[in-house]
C-alpha cells in the first residue's frame, strides 16, 4: 500500500514537471521482430506496441478491440507487408488520421515465395512443361523479409526516416542509433557469411518457408514442407520423405506459431527429428545467430 501511494506521488510529480519529461511517442508495428528494430533506433523516445502478439501467425490475425483503442494514440504504424496488413492496414489507418503509415519493407527487392517441389514423378508422367511455368503459377512474393540482416538494413533506414519525419526535433538521436544499428547488422552479416562459408547449395527442410531471404542471401536452399500454406497431400508427403531420404536430410524445422503435423510424419519416416525455428522471436539478433547454427548443423 505504501508503495502504491509513493508511486502515485511520483506520477503526480512527473506530470507536474511538464513538458521536460515528455512521454515517448506511441508507435505500432505488425510483428515482434519489428519491435526489436524500432527499439534499436527509437530508444526511449518511442513506445512500441506489437499488433500480432507472440504465438499468433502474422498471416491470419484480427486486431483486438483494445488494440484499436491504442491505435487512436499512435503516431506511426510500421508495416512490413505481411498478409495481415493487406486485409487490415487501410482500416487501421482510417481509425486515426494523425497516424502515419510507414512501409518498412519498401525498397526491398522481394524474391518469389519458395515454391514446393512437385511430386515430380506425377508431373513428369503427364509430360507437361509444368516446371517451365512454375514461377508464374506461384507468383506470390515472399513476405518474410526480416530473416536476413542485409534486408533489415533497408527496413532500418525506413524506420529511421519514419521516426525523423514524425519527430524531427530528435533527428540527431535517431540518426546516431540508426548508424549504430547498421554497424550491428553489418557484423551479423559478416558472421553469417562466415557461418555458411563453403556450404553454398546445401539444403535444410522447413515446414513453413519463412527463411527464404536467409537462404537466398547466404546461398542455401530452403526445402519447404508446406504447400501453398497447407499441409501436403499424402502423395506430396511421400515425395518429400523420398527426397529427404535421398538427400540425407535428418531434421525438419518447425515454427511454433504454425501447426505442422506432416513435419512429425516426415521426421518419423526418415528417423530424424523435428527442431523448432522461430522467425518471430523477440531477441531478433541472437535468435538469428542461434538459428543459423542449427541450420548449419542440419545442412545436407
Ligand atoms: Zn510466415
Amino acid at each position: 500500500m505504501k508503495r502504491l501511494i509513493l508511486a502515485g506521488l511520483l506520477i503526480c510529480c512527473v506530470l507536474a514537471a511538464g513538458p521536460a519529461l515528455a512521454e515517448p511517442m506511441q508507435v505500432f508495428v505488425t510483428i515482434v521482430p519489428q519491435k526489436y528494430f524500432v527499439d534499436k533506433i527509437g530508444g526511449d523516445l518511442v513506445e512500441v506496441s506489437v499488433m500480432v502478439p507472440p504465438g499468433a501467425s502474422p498471416h491470419h490475425y484480427e486486431p483486438r478491440p483494445k488494440q484499436m483503442v491504442a491505435l487512436s494514440k499512435a503516431r506511426i504504424y510500421f508495416g512490413i507487408g505481411v498478409e495481415f496488413e493487406q486485409v487490415w492496414l487501410k482500416r487501421l489507418a482510417s481509425t486515426n488520421d494523425k497516424m502515419k503509415i510507414v512501409h518498412t519493407e519498401a525498397g526491398i527487392r522481394k524474391i518469389p515465395m519458395q515454391a514446393h517441389d512437385h511430386d515430380k514423378a506425377g508431373d513428369r508422367k503427364k509430360g507437361t512443361d509444368h516446371d517451365a511455368g512454375h514461377d508464374s503459377d506461384h507468383g506470390t512474393l515472399d513476405p518474410h523479409v526480416w530473416t536476413s540482416p542485409v534486408r533489415v538494413q533497408v527496413i532500418a533506414r525506413n524506420i529511421r526516416d519514419g521516426l525523423v519525419g514524425a519527430d524531427p526535433a530528435h533527428k540527431a538521436e535517431y540518426d546516431q542509433r540508426y548508424y549504430r544499428f547498421m554497424k550491428e547488422l553489418e557484423a551479423l552479416d559478416a558472421e553469417l557469411r562466415q557461418t555458411f562459408q563453403g556450404r553454398q547449395g546445401l539444403r535444410f527442410m522447413v515446414f513453413h518457408p519463412a527463411w527464404g531471404y536467409l537462404a537466398h542471401d547466404y546461398g542455401l536452399e530452403q526445402v519447404p514442407v508446406e504447400i501453398e500454406g497447407k499441409e501436403p497431400k499424402p502423395s506430396q508427403l511421400q515425395a518429400l520423405i523420398e527426397r529427404a531420404r535421398a538427400e540425407g536430410i535428418r531434421v525438419v524445422f518447425v515454427q511454433p506459431q504454425i501447426s505442422s503435423k506432416s513435419a512429425a510424419t516426415i521426421a518419423k519416416a526418415i528417423g530424424g527429428e523435428v527442431v523448432p525455428a522461430d522467425p518471430l522471436a523477440a531477441d531478433w539478433g541472437r535468435n538469428l545467430m542461434e538459428q543459423a547454427a542449427r541450420f548449419k548443423a542440419a545442412l545436407k
